[in-house]
């Protein structure tokens, strides 16, 4: 489905071919026509994409699964849940009903069904990968389905033909008293019922839903939505295991590998480009190398561990004033005033040792000094959560990466406790988290609670959107949104996400 530039047939083999065989070399491959907006995707996508839309749907996809993810790790009910997806959905994944006479239909439906492929290629690999995959895709599809308009969803599932034998009357009445039993409904209400393979409908039988009788499964018309969503699950399941192993022939793919590697990392961990806008922040004044430990209040831990161990040492190593040095100039601070920062913190040492030893590296991380033409200028880009999370843990005396991560537990518990996290079940939950190494997850948990107050009342006055809370992933957007949040009703605090990409 990848545009080819290349034909990975051999010119001299090529010349060979049977011309009788030329049929199977210039396979036509079409467009699909979508006629429903739900999609079981039993059929994989044939038609050209290019590579960079093969990579941009696929993270739109991963970003909403990531959310989906985080709703469920974070207890949403089903009614949050899809309050809160609706936003990420409409702008990642959007999927309008046929009511809606929109004229992207197509478009949405074909980006649909091509990062679902994606991602499966992506997340087959191991048998984690697969389960998490399936899960959190019945978790999407349901609430489509859910959501559907209910005549388009009617259409959908007769298009299915999915094998569900009708309960004949005479059986019917045969089993009446039964099948009113399991419904637990009251006599003399009439509705379909349909009967399955009792393996198919596991969640109905084990909600003891269903009638269960000769290996069967009886499940009311109402139930159908369940019907469908395993049938979903079951369909997925099998197709990941059939993926799984057409994956080796995949690995000599090399401009496929890379991305598809990268996917698959970005969802342990969800990555997130820094957005320039993270520099510009409504009602904050310019920063200055003296505003930085009133600042640190609202930095993430991985920040503030940093800025705490600085002012403890007066010394920070290289990796870590690396960190650190970027998240500052992420947040603002020109690159004068981290000089002066630097140089003010570094009480221990000399004047000329700072010059010398210090000075150059971070004017390079500003671009000033050094780098390829591109970088001069502009410098690097200040690390996400990604980076932190994946990078090499740190050695002796190192304070870098996310804390989530680098400490254990018993030394993660009284850092928060240091920093005034000190609610017991919030510490509890964190140390369950990172238990599961739901790093990320840990900490959107303690940012949740230190701004609880205040995400209750911008969520009551309805000042801010709900993607306006979406999941941090960047140590640059959990700085902007703790101080817009503890600054609420000073000047124009409000303006959180968008805004341009500042590039890697
Ligand atoms: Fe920092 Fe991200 Fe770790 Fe939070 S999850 S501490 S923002 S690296």
């Amino acid at each position: 489905m990848i545009r080819h530039d290349y034909s990975r047939v051999d010119p001299k083999r090529r010349a060979n071919i049977d011309h009788k065989k030329k049929q199977f070399a210039t396979a036509e491959y079409q467009q699909l026509n979508y006629e429903h907006r739900l999609n079981f995707y039993d059929l994989p996508p044939t038609a050209e994409i290019t590579l960079e839309e093969f990579e941009t749907w696929a993270i739109n996809r991963l970003k909403v699964l990531s959310e989906l993810e985080g709703c469920s790790f974070r207890n949403k009910g089903p009614e949050e849940t899809a309050e809160y997806m609706k936003g990420i959905l409409d702008k990642h994944l959007p999927l309008k009903s046929d009511s809606s006479r929109s004229q992207k239909l197509q478009d949405e439906r074909r980006r649909d069904h091509y990062s679902h492929f994606i991602l499966r290629l992506a997340f087959s690999s191991t048998e984690d990968l697969r389960r998490r995959f399936s899960r959190l895709e019945t978790m999407l599809f349901r609430l489509r389905f859910k959501d559907d308009d209910p005549r388009e969803r009617q259409g959908f599932v007769h298009s299915l033909n999915l094998e569900w034998d009708e309960v004949k009357e005479d059986e019917k009445r045969e089993l009446r008293e039964e099948l009113l039993a399991a419904s637990g409904q009251k006599k003399g209400d009439d509705q379909e019922w349909f009967k399955v393979d009792w393996e198919r409908v596991p969640e109905l039988v084990e909600q003891r839903r269903v009638l269960l009788k000769r290996g069967k499964a009886y499940v009311p018309q109402r139930e159908q939505m369940s019907l469908v969503v395993a049938e979903f699950t079951r369909k997925l399941d099998d197709a990941l295991e059939l993926t799984a192993r057409a994956l080796p022939r995949l690995d000599e793919d090399d401009r496929l590998a890379p991305i598809l590697a990268h996917l698959a990392q970005s969802f342990a961990t969800p990555d997130a480009a820094y957005s320039s806008t993270d520099a510009n922040i409504d009602g904050l004044s310019a920063i200055r190398a003296t505003s930085i430990d009133t600042l640190a209040q609202n930095f993430p831990l991985c920040m503030r561990n940093l800025h705490m161990t600085l002012r403890e040492n007066s010394h920070l190593k290289h990796y870590g004033r690396l960190q650190y040095s970027l998240f500052l100039k992420g947040i603002g601070l020109s690159l004068d005033e981290c000089l002066v920062f630097w140089r003010r913190s570094f009480k221990l040492i000399d004047d000329d040792k700072f010059q010398k030893e210090y000075k150059y590296n971070i004017r390079h991380v500003y671009g000033d000094v050094g780098g390829d033409a591109n970088r001069r200028g502009r410098g690097y880009t200040p690390y996400s959560c990604q980076k932190l999370l994946t990078e090499p843990a740190p050695g002796p005396g190192q304070t870098h990466g996310c804390p989530y991560r680098t400490y254990k537990p018993e030394n993660l518990i009284p850092l928060l406790q240091r920093v005034g996290v000190n609610d017991r079940d919030v510490l509890k939950t964190v140390r369950e988290d990172v238990g599961k190494q739901r790093y990320h997850v840990a900490c959107n948990r303690v940012f949740e609670w230190s701004h609880k107050n205040e995400i209750k009342k911008v969520k009551e006055d309805g000042s801010w959107s709900v993607n306006d809370l979406d999941t941090i992933v960047h140590p640059n957007t959990y700085f902007k949104r703790s101080w817009l949040l503890k600054h609420l009703g000073e000047g124009n605090v409000g303006v959180v996400n968008g805004g341009e990409k500042m590039e890697e």
